[in-house]
């Protein structure tokens, strides 16, 4: 009887703790996966580098960003693959440049069955450039053929311009906050963080290109950096048109070894993801030196696995420009 009634305690102690064991993990259970719940992230696509990193920097753990351009890939021709779409269509916001740069875009729009995703036009509210068209002799000789696939002869370069970089951001960052108004606070501080840098920077090339003895960016790649010449007053020459998918005539590159001369511009800047062969005969021709412009549209497959950032693609150009353009800070 004694032993019979320890035996029965036992078991009962045994079943007592399994039952406050369970209880407890399903309470663990339970918090986990509210947890889950909570850390859950916000995906977004987005089509072009700048846009990536840009909503990296607001985001920054509370997101997933994708870039959809492959690394290597120039961002004119592109077209989304229908897994693109796919990942899209799945994501809670779908960050694009604008319709000149992504003309595909807007069936993506049309064609979106998921009322979650929410759409970012990253160009709203930011007045778009037309390419600068410079009066010659060969003026109007292509120039009907290139507006088909030149983005309707706009400049979609537009990140190219840290005012109109700040106001992406702001698009990407209110478009967040939409989504996850529980963090709001985050996204407009992380915002205001990388516009300071952004500022900052702008300081440094109005600074810098205010004092150089060339005032002339001559450029063997795209017509990309329009809106920085425009920004700090310097004139910008390209052998390619707004998309790199035409190569320069003959004619284009004598006219412009022959402005290389006149003007005894030193260094003729090259483009990291298109070939450097003309940016290289425009050199040999005229004895100037090669440097390296990237306009950030996209990054090599090296810079992106070196993690590089369209803050620090910038710095390199400004030190390339003051080299290039002789600044004397
Ligand atoms: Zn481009």
């Amino acid at each position: 009887m004694k032993i019979n009634g320890k035996l029965i305690a036992f078991i009962g102690g045994l079943l007592v703790i399994g039952l406050v064991g369970s209880l407890l993990k399903g309470n663990v259970f339970q918090k986990r996966k509210i947890i889950q719940k909570q850390n859950k992230k916000l995906s977004v696509v987005t089509t072009l580098f700048p846009l990536y990193d840009f909503a990296k920097n607001i985001g920054q753990d509370k997101v997933e960003v994708l870039l959809l351009l492959p690394p290597g890939v120039g961002p004119h021709g592109f077209e989304p693959k229908p897994s693109d779409i796919v990942k899209i269509n799945e994501s809670n916001l779908f960050v694009y440049t604008g319709k000149f740069m992504e003309p595909w875009a807007e069936d993506i729009i049309k064609g979106s069955s998921n009322k979650n995703l929410k759409i970012v036009d990253s160009s709203s509210r930011i007045e778009v450039m037309k390419k600068e068209e410079h009066e010659d002799e060969h003026a109007g000789e292509h120039e009907d053929e290139e507006v088909g696939h030149e983005h309707g002869g706009v400049d979609p370069h537009i990140w190219l311009d840290f005012d109109n970089s700040k106001i992406m951001i702001d698009n990407i960052m209110k478009a967040l906050i939409e989504k996850d108004p529980a963090n709001a606070n985050f996204y407009q501080k992380s915002a205001t963080n990388y516009k300071t840098k952004l500022a900052q920077l702008d300081n440094q090339y109005r600074s810098a290109l205010s004092k150089c003895e060339s005032k002339e960016i001559v450029y063997g790649g795209h017509y990309a950096f329009g809106y920085l010449g425009k920004r700090y007053g310097l004139a910008y020459e390209s052998a390619y048109g707004i998309s790199p998918d035409s190569e320069p005539s003959a004619q284009d590159l004598i006219k412009l070894v022959e402005q290389i001369r006149k003007e005894r511009i030193k260094f003729v800047f090259a483009e990291g993801l298109l070939s450097p062969r003309v940016a290289e005969t425009l050199a040999k021709e005229t004895g100037s030196g090669i440097l390296y412009l990237n306009p950030a549209g996209n990054l090599s497959k090296e810079d992106f696995e070196k993690n590089v950032s369209f803050l620090s693609i910038m710095e390199e150009n400004l030190a390339n420009l003051k080299i290039g353009l002789q600044c004397s800070e």
